[in-house]
């Protein structure tokens, strides 16, 4: 609608200015996002500070000035590693294959736990097995995309000096390791105590760096999630956790502002999932001989692989454990999207929301906090918060998926999505609209709703206006001129 406007404004009045702005603001080459993780930010972390007469003024003024969702869902298992993947991939976690923080790949005989950092340093786990269809986090997406300035033709000089995009990840599941030959162009090994202002600093560097500057950065904060485990969801200790991490965010507003990147950087800032208070656990040895199978996973939900034969054993009895969830893995829901990869084991149990899994050898807590549950749970949701060039201003927007984010970031960034499982259409609606064409703003009247109905008329009789405009500057340039000829004729 608005390309037809516009190319008519252009062929008969020229407005420059309205066609060359008539495309989204998220579209520009140059658009720079940083996302942000705190990992286990629940949604309504911040209503629990207001309810408690307290306040967050620095994530208030970037909501205020941005978009907020009322909650983000996260995907199944509601756990760290499995999240931060499918929001770096926007894919669910049977397509990326990351589905716990422990795993058994039966493809390649092999184990991965996050406890054991050695383990977890082979591409085949971040690839799903493969190089050809396997997860791309938007770290490589962005590095491998042309950009649109090279796509739109350009000389190659100028094409390759707009069109390299860097990535800067600071802590990121999946971001130090060769996944598909690739790695972000600047990146750090994990390192739990790296201190949290000088993660800001480091990652405002990258971004203002003279020969390589980043247009995407992403960092990672193992809080509130931390602490969230040890006093639970619900302690009144929360809320000065809180209340500190406003603070960080405060010392990210200044620190853009002082380097006048406020108003350039599109920011992101969100979580993994939620957390549940735990009220109790369960002691899975009471139910069945836990020497009959193995167990991949945390203290909410495993995969498990019974012992050669001992399936139906093992499936009739912890069916038995009052409230768990147990799953063949061949009737997992399918609202899990957690089904359909080889790392999904036999059987699937899901401990019911506060309560944790004990069984030899793993212990587990019944005080404090927990996640990884059902991810319906609206406990296992998570913060989303938004601020920049391409985001709207003062906007609540409804739920939406964890995965939706990837193609978000590929819309603003002006890059070309990997296959994914997100919608772009689900959070379109954060993006700011494109600028409105200079006839369009001419017509007042025109509501949103019927604006497709009436440019097209009202653009054909602006069009009509300027003709008849046009005629008459020429017969008047026409009887001007007979009369410059008529004087100069006059003896
Ligand atoms: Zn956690």
């Amino acid at each position: 609608m608005s390309l037809f406007a516009c190319n008519l404004g252009l062929n008969v009045v020229n407005f420059p200015e309205t066609c060359a702005n008539n495309t989204d603001t998220d579209s520009k080459t140059n658009s720079k996002l940083l996302l942000i993780s705190f990992d286990g930010f629940r949604w309504d972390y911040l209503d629990l500070v207001k309810k408690a007469g307290r306040n967050t003024p620095n994530f208030d003024y970037l909501i205020k000035r941005g978009v907020k969702s009322k909650r983000m869902r996260t995907t199944f298992t509601t756990s760290t590693l499995p999240n931060h993947y499918s929001m770096a991939t926007g894919m669910y976690q049977e397509s990326h294959g990351i589905v716990g923080k422990e795993m058994f790949d039966p493809l390649f005989n092999e184990s991965f736990s996050k406890a054991d950092i050695e383990s977890t340093t082979k591409s085949f786990w971040w690839n799903n097995g493969t190089d050809d269809d396997g997860a791309e986090p938007i770290w490589i997406t962005n590095q491998k995309s042309k950009g649109k300035d090279e796509a739109k033709g350009l000389t190659k000089t100028k094409s390759k000096i707009k069109s390299e995009n860097w990535s800067g990840v600071l802590f990121w599941v999946g971001s130090n390791m060769n996944i598909r030959g690739h790695r972000p162009h600047y990146f750090m090994n994990y390192d739990h105590l790296f201190p949290f202002k000088l993660r800001i600093d480091l990652t405002l560097i990258w971004f203002l760096g003279k020969v390589t500057p980043i247009n995407l950065g992403m960092m990672y904060f193992p809080e509130p999630d931390e602490f969230g485990h040890a006093v639970g969801p619900e302690s009144p200790l929360m809320i000065d956790k809180i209340i500190e991490l406003d603070e960080l965010v405060g010392y990210l507003i200044q620190q853009l502002k002082e380097k006048d990147l406020f108003d350039q950087i599109n920011i992101i800032i969100t979580s993994d999932h939620g957390l549940a208070q735990l009220k109790g656990s369960i002691n899975i040895d009471d139910y069945v001989n836990s020497s009959l199978f193995s167990v991949y996973g945390g203290q909410t939900v495993w995969n498990i692989l019974p012992n050669e034969g001992e399936e139906d054993n093992v499936y009739d009895a912890l069916k038995k454990v009052p409230n768990l969830a147990v799953y063949r893995k061949r009737d997992i829901p399918e609202e899990f999207h957690y089904r359909y990869n080889r790392r999904i084991l036999p059987i699937l149990v899901v401990a019911p929301e506060g309560y944790t899994l004990c069984t030899v050898g793993r212990n587990c807590s019944d005080k404090g906090g927990a996640h990884g549950y059902n991810n319906s749970l609206e406990s296992m949701h998570a913060i989303f918060i938004a601020h920049g060039p391409s985001f709207r201003r003062g906007y609540e927007a409804d739920t939406f998926d964890i995965v939706d984010i990837y193609p978000l970031i590929c819309k603003i960034l002006n890059i070309t999505p990997a296959p994914n499982n997100g919608s772009l259409a689900n959070v379109r609606q954060l993006l700011r609209k494109p600028p409105k064409p200079l006839m369009q703003l001419a017509a007042q009247h025109v509501t949103a709703s019927n604006l497709s109905e009436y440019t097209p008329v009202l653009t054909i009789k602006i069009t009509k206006l300027f003709i008849i405009v046009n005629l008459v500057q020429a017969f008047l340039l026409v009887v001007s001129c007979g009369i410059a000829v008529a004087l100069i004729d006059m003896p």
